[in-house]
């Protein structure tokens, strides 16, 4: 197959490996003679698959014993309700800081289970930075913010020091550059970027801060203090995504971990916000000091040049360039499989458009 330069936002191109490795198992699974999609999760096979998945995540992310791993059904959107379900006091409130459409979209949730300060928001003006003036005191039950911005192309390059837990959706970024996540008090990211297909969420979570808002007869699958005692398999869990998940981090793990991938994400993201900025075609949404090194969005700034452009890069085998429908214009995703070689790909297109 003649693979294209993928730059979806996601799903999203994962590592060639996982592709091979997850089609072998759906034909014969661990030489079984059975496929990891007709076998029980119960099964011993699948059960090892599971054990690995939780452990490997604290191993990357340099993780104890006093945080849990989860792999949950359906998508990110579903944690905008589950954390405040789990975390925010009958009668609390909590601290949301507004940096995108995710953020917006959490926010929402929140506040149909409680109140909701947003201490920092940055929507008058379109979301081109990241709000950095704020504090947060104890009186809240916890702080959420989201650490790149998938539409937008922004970034927290720092977290701020709170007085309460701190929440984080990292569906964009999990897993690309080197994090204190000991700072955080529950993480969480939908696969289907840096770590595997859509379907499975992961949710990393420190276990001594569940249990403490009075709420009563939990909702059992939006409580996770039961997935957490059924360690992950409160109900049948998404084997495949999980599986191919779990290939995604073992491919990462063998190839430096988290700081090599850093390494490379850096030097992908350099490569082309210094075309950006030395092109006068082309020019960013955001300030540069909040710059995504996940999400590059940019916009063309000769609009009578753009049809010579498309042609252009969809001529050299590159997809998934149109920027989300809500900003428009591009967005260059270079999450952690897209190799180097697509992004001079995509800056010699650039060039060639002068
Ligand atoms: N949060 C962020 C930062 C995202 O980028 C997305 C989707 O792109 C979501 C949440 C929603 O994820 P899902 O579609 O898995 O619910």
């Amino acid at each position: 197959m003649n693979k294209k330069h993928n730059f979806s936002a996601g799903p999203c191109i994962l590592p060639q490996e996982v592709f091979e490795k997850s089609a072998q198992a759906i034909l014969d699974f661990n030489g079984i003679g059975l496929s990891l999609l007709e076998i029980s999760h119960r099964s011993k096979d699948f059960v090892a698959v599971m054990d690995e998945a939780r452990a490997i995540v604290k191993r990357l992310m340099n993780l104890g014993d006093d945080y849990e791993v989860l792999y949950l059904g359906s998508g990110a959107s579903m944690q905008f309700a589950m954390v405040p379900y789990n975390l925010m006091k009958v009668g609390g409130k909590a601290a949301y800081l507004d940096t995108g459409t995710w953020a917006a979209g959490a926010i929402k949730e929140a506040k149909k289970l409680g109140t909701v300060d947003v201490v920092g928001s940055s929507k008058e003006e379109n979301y081109s930075f990241i709000p950095k003036n704020y504090t947060v005191g104890s009186e809240y039950d916890y702080f959420h913010c989201t650490s790149n911005n998938t539409i937008y192309g922004t970034q927290m390059k720092s977290f701020p020091e709170v007085n309460t837990l701190m929440v984080c959706d990292m569906s964009s970024d999990i897993f690309s550059r080197q994090l204190d996540f000991s700072k955080f008090d529950l993480i969480y990211a939908g696969a289907q970027k840096n770590m595997g297909p859509a379907g499975v969420t992961l949710v990393v979570i420190k276990k001594e801060i569940l249990g403490k808002t009075g709420r009563e007869n939990m909702l059992s699958m939006l409580d996770y203090s039961q997935h957490i005692s059924k360690e992950s398999m409160y109900n049948t869990p998404p084997v495949f995504p999980i599986y191919a998940s779990l290939l995604t981090l073992q491919h990462l793990e063998n190839n430096g971990g988290i700081a090599a991938a850093e390494k490379r994400n850096e030097a992908k993201a350099k490569l082309l916000y210094d075309e950006i900025d030395s092109n006068p075609l082309f020019e960013t949404f955001c300030v540069k000091e909040d710059r995504s090194l996940m999400n590059v969005s940019f916009n063309i700034t000769d609009e009578s040049k753009k049809e010579e452009f498309d042609n252009a890069w969809k001529a050299a085998g590159i997809s998934g360039l149109n920027g989300h429908r809500s900003l428009g214009g591009y967005r260059a995703s270079l999450y952690n499989a897209l190799p180097i070689e697509s992004v001079q790909v995509l800056v010699d297109v650039m060039k060639s458009i002068r």
